[in-house]
């Protein structure tokens, strides 16, 4: 398997550092808003990495954050009158809900940079004590840049270049030894969040906290660090500048970027209000389009988001589940059990497909290739599969299929339905329930039925209900 290392500026064959463990890191969103569909690029596509790893037998610890103290959340907080914790937690619900339904799966840490605070202290500290980083009068701790002599190293930028663009913004009022360094701890303002430390009263900059989370739940070298391609310069190259500072190891072995989403050929801002919340595209769409939309093409291109390829991804993905629904219906109603030795020559024939998804995702992720061969599975499946094949060979290229597409995170099962029978048999257990005084499990059984898309309601004569 081959993956693009922005360090080396080419692909590498992707060798873990522990055999058959991947340790994965993926800088997450910063929690004051709903999210919009920048943010979901890199959801989408690290969760298809991730997929992919577990798929070739990869045990994936994947960590990933929430940004849950900044100067966005807690002007908004202000905004509302409420305090930071209460804007950030909402977001971070909000966010699962919206993860959920693009079928990302949740980490396995989704740590919280607010819950981490005593990793930043100690790294801080450390980082002090070998001369990478000190504090000035006002406790603000930079990270001494210059001392580090591989800065640049990720960006492939020139200190000096970096140095000459600063100048010309002229820093003021800072105590910096040196205009390149950047801020580790910094003082609290009146009526913001802070936390004690030997420097002074306040909160960690932005970069120290993924530094210290990915220490903590991965271990001090790690195999992927991931983001959107906004996040190489600071970022990501002073993520590195402190964790190689501070442990003495290499920090990430691959470091993997994703390109920018532009809407309709322009760059998303609210000012050009060309601006989506992944919530607002949901009122349009189901989130599967969106995801399915956004690996049509591979991770690294910029990506371009219009009302016209949000339809061409609707009906491409509604090919792919009409093909699996027909293999459905067909096997339901198949009337041979065993493949036909034709049949099992054809099944040979149709792992060719498998193959060539794999040839694609294994070649960095080439996710719009292999949606190619979904589409020539879906094909040739349309092709050879009729009302007289075989039920095993009708379930065999379902499940292939249904393989291919969940490695990409597109649910193409389409959902069994409730039978009548079964509703009134809920329906019977519900009424004994409260009967017996049992409310929580009457609302869990009404709760069932309603995602089911079964309404219910209570009459004088008993309780009706009817299909949404
Ligand atoms: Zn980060």
């Amino acid at each position: 398997m081959k993956v693009y290392n922005t360090l080396s500026r080419q692909k590498e064959e992707f060798v873990p550092l522990e055999d058959g463990k991947v340790k994965m890191y993926v800088c997450g969103p910063t929690v004051y808003n709903l999210i919009h569909i920048g943010n979901a690029r890199p959801m989408i596509v690290f969760d298809t990495v991730r997929r992919y790893m577990e798929y070739k037998g990869y045990e994936v610890n994947f960590v990933s954050n929430f940004t849950d103290v900044d100067d966005k959340i807690i002007k908004k907080a202000v905004e509302e009158g409420v305090s930071a914790q209460e804007i950030s937690q909402r977001y971070i619900k909000e966010c699962k809900k919206d993860m959920a339904a693009m079928n990302v799966k949740p980490a396995t840490t989704h740590p919280l940079a607010t819950e981490e605070i005593d990793g930043m202290l100690q790294m801080i500290s450390t980082l002090i004590e070998k001369g990478y980083a000190y504090p000035a009068g006002d406790g603000t701790v930079y990270f001494r840049t210059r001392k580090f002599k591989e800065y640049g190293k990720l960006s492939h930028k020139n200190l000096d270049d970096l140095q000459a663009g600063h100048r010309e913004i002229k820093v003021t009022g800072e105590e910096k030894e040196d205009s390149l360094d950047f801020v580790l701890w910094k003082p609290k303002k009146e009526g913001e969040p802070y936390w004690e430390s030997s420097w002074c009263q306040g909160r960690p900059g932005w970069h120290i906290e993924c530094s210290v989370m990915s220490k903590k739940y991965l271990g001090e070298e790690i195999d992927i660090h991931a983001g959107g391609e906004d996040l190489i310069f600071p970022h990501h190259e002073n993520e590195i500048a402190q964790s190689e500072a501070c442990n003495g190891k290499v920090f990430a072995k691959y470091w993997l970027h994703n390109g920018f989403l532009n809407i309709d050929n322009k760059k998303m801002s609210k000012s050009l209000g060309n601006f989506f919340t992944v919530r607002e595209i949901s009122e349009k769409y189901d989130l599967q389009v969106l995801r399915f939309f956004m690996l049509s093409a591979h991770y690294r291109s910029p990506l371009n988001f219009s009302e016209e390829l949000m339809e061409a991804a609707k009906n491409g993905l509604d090919r792919i589940r009409n093909g699996a629904e027909n293999l459905k219906h067909l096997s339901k109603n198949a009337h041979i059990e065993e493949m036909t030795e034709e049949e099992k020559e054809i099944w040979e024939k149709s792992r060719e497909f498998v193959t060539k998804f794999e040839t694609a995702m294994d070649d960095d992720f080439n996710t719009a290739d292999g949606i190619s061969s979904v589409f020539e599975l879906v094909k040739y499946a349309n092709t050879k599969a009729n009302g007289d094949s075989s039920r095993e060979f009708l379930e065999g290229l379902y499940q292939r299929l249904v393989q291919l597409c969940d490695i990409l995170g597109i649910i193409v099962e389409a959902k069994e339905e409730i039978l009548d029978e079964e509703i009134e048999k809920l329906i019977e257990e519900r009424q004994a329930a409260r009967k017996e005084k049992n409310f929580a499990r009457a609302d869990e059984i009404r709760g069932m039925l309603l995602e089911q898309g079964i309404i219910l309601e209570d009459t004088r004569e008993g309780v009706k209900w009817k299909r949404a």
